[in-house]
């Protein structure tokens, strides 16, 4: 099942995997944590689970109110010095907080701090896309936020949108839900009378990028509607959905999705978009051989395991790309590899429950999984 429309980011079966964001002005208001709020958010977050989706959250918030405590002026975003302060101090609060209203509905909240370099680096991508799955499969439901404290200015996403966009593709999720202070993505200033809502877009043009205009409209959070088209472009490459909407009402997601009210940002082809972003950062740093059985298996859509490999070629560590070729020399695949070759020379051959001992270590699913593979 595909995402056609809204609504089908709270069915099971179309997006069994959901990122939601929470922007600062959300969670943040004149009088500090809107609680309140929050727990109706929560709430349903505890539905989603119930009727079978995964979630995992986003949430802005740490500098707002780390901002508020420390008596620091401009929300905290006076100066860079000013935000990684607030951030240091508002982080303890808002996972606190998360974990709180969870752990009443009997979820379990797990923090993590991302920064733009562990997603860029392939490597680190592929320890994040485990650490997830792994919370997942546990049940818990991850919360994530930059490491504003320590992440230096060329290297910050600055705006949790983006990295929404981008952990859901290292979750391999269906979509991402961007909840903040803006409806939807009018097709000039929302301000202006005569501006029409966009219900939905295929594609993320530059006439799409001239509808937006610049920054915050709370000027708490980051975002505005630019990071929001930024975050749709990582999602549409990546084969995800992304939806905006007005997160500031209670129980926001019924609104937005029951009511149809924001802008849906359909994906391009999961294989092509997948395709696109292995094959356009792709240099190969070695090959696998591998045998007819494994062929047949890659073709039918399986993950590359150690048993059908016969030989490894060139040197590469974790997270490099390399080509996966039959015994004639001729390439198949193209894909990530979760070990380092001199590893992969170890486990070729072998059955994956004697990985461990030859390892030391617990062993990953697979040489390659199949979502960081291209069949060619
Ligand atoms: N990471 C920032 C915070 O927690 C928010 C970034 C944004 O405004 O999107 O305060």
């Amino acid at each position: 099942m595909t995402i056609a429309r809204l609504n089908d980011l709270a069915d099971p079966a179309a997006c069994p995997r959901l990122v939601i964001k929470v922007g600062s002005s959300l969670l943040v208001g004149k009088h500090g944590v809107r609680r309140d709020w929050l727990e109706t958010l929560v709430a349903e977050i505890a539905s989603a689970r119930a009727r079978g989706q995964e979630v995992i959250v986003v949430s802005s918030g740490a500098i707002a109110l780390g901002a508020a405590t420390l008596g620091l002026d401009k929300g905290g975003r006076g100066s860079l010095a000013d935000a990684q302060a607030a951030a240091a101090v508002g982080q303890i609060a808002l996972s606190g907080l998360w974990a709180q209203l969870l752990g009443a509905h009997g979820l379990t909240a797990a923090q993590l701090l991302l920064t733009l370099e562990d997603l860029e680096d392939r490597r680190r991508y592929l320890n994040v896309t485990a650490t997830l799955t792994r919370l997942l499969d546990a049940g818990a439901v991850p919360v994530i936020n930059e490491n504003d404290s320590v992440a230096t200015q060329e290297i910050r996403f600055g705006d949790n949108d983006r990295l929404a966009a981008r952990v859901a593709q290292a979750a391999r999720a269906s979509a991402v839900l961007l909840l903040s202070d803006v409806d939807a993505l009018y097709d000039r200033n929302p301000a202006d009378p005569e501006a029409v809502l966009l219900p939905q877009v295929r594609g993320v043009t530059a006439e799409i990028h001239a509808m937006a205009s610049g920054a915050s409209s709370s000027g708490m959070g980051s975002g505005g509607m630019t990071s929001k088209l930024q975050a749709a472009e990582i999602a549409e490459r990546a084969g995800i959905a992304l939806a905006i909407a007005n997160g500031t009402h209670d129980t926001p997601i019924a609104r937005a999705l029951g009511g149809g009210i924001g802008t849906l940002f359909l994906p391009k082809r999961k294989a092509g978009a997948r395709k696109a972003w292995l094959g356009g950062r792709l240099r190969l740093k070695g090959a696998l051989v591998i045998d007819a059985g494994a062929a047949r298996a890659l073709a039918q859509g399986s993950s590359l395991l150690a048993a059908g490999i016969t030989g490894v070629e060139g040197t590469f560590q974790r997270g490099d790309a390399v080509a996966i070729s039959d015994a004639s020399g001729e390439v198949l695949a193209h894909g990530l590899s979760e070990y380092d070759a001199d590893e992969c020379m170890a486990l070729i051959g072998h059955h994956s429950r004697e990985h461990a001992d030859i390892l030391g270590y617990a062993p990953r699913s697979a040489i390659i999984h199949r979502d960081q593979l291209v069949l060619l």
